[in-house]
């Protein structure tokens, strides 16, 4: 199963690097740069929690692994102290020194975070990252939250920026299951998947 899922992997990657290579004039991503593992919930399918878990234990040194054995006890501590556990936010266990940890090995929400997107409905989106001056800022009307026209054309950007199906939801549709024949399986915020060790 893993072996298909890697194939599927392989697939939203390629999608991915052409997505963001098209989007270059918009894109502020770099190593050390970590908002969007931050204050987030991380949502992970079993199977992409299996395949995280295999190859960050497989490839991470032992400090490391207890660096994220002890950031995830530190979480769930604060998880317990919450009222509002549906609404829990944290920064990602296995981000260390603002970098991933485990980043061969990330779910797909950290593949395709970034990029402006459009949903099934139509509907654009801008990452969150936009109103903190990173992607996407240089073309934004912060009155009305959209791509502004005129900065795209008085900055004499190549293209237009675009939107892309990279929802969570549509990346994990079970058409990609059907195609790759693999599972999803459950999926929950990332740090749930150590309440119970039910994997
Ligand atoms: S998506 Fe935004 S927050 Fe995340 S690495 Fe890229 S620029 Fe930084
Ligand atoms: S797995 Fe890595 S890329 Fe994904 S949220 Fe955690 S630290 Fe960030």
């Amino acid at each position: 199963m893993l072996e298909n899922y890697q194939k599927y992997l392989n697939f939203i990657d390629s999608k991915l690097t052409k997505f963001f290579n098209s989007q270059k004039p918009y894109i502020q991503c770099r190593k050390g740069c970590s908002k969007c593992c931050k204050m987030a919930q991380i949502p992970t399918s079993r199977i992409e929690m299996v395949y995280l878990l295999n190859g960050f234990l497989n490839s991470a040194d032992a400090k490391t692994q207890d660096t994220v054995s002890k950031n995830i006890q530190n979480i769930l501590s604060l998880r317990e102290s919450v009222n509002n556990k549906k609404e829990f936010r944290y920064n990602c266990p296995f981000l260390i020194d603002d970098n991933c940890s485990a980043y061969p090995y990330r779910g797909i929400i950290c593949r395709a975070f970034g990029l402006m997107t459009q949903n099934t409905d139509g509907k654009i989106s801008v990452p969150f990252c936009c109103f903190e001056g990173l992607n996407y800022a240089n073309v934004l009307d912060l009155q009305t939250h959209k791509v502004s026209e005129k900065k795209v054309k008085n900055r004499e950007f190549p293209e237009e920026p675009l939107g892309f199906n990279v929802s969570y939801e549509y990346l994990t549709d079970k058409d990609f299951e059907d195609t790759f024949q693999f599972k999803f399986g459950e999926k929950r915020p990332l740090i749930e998947w150590f309440i119970d060790k039910k994997l």
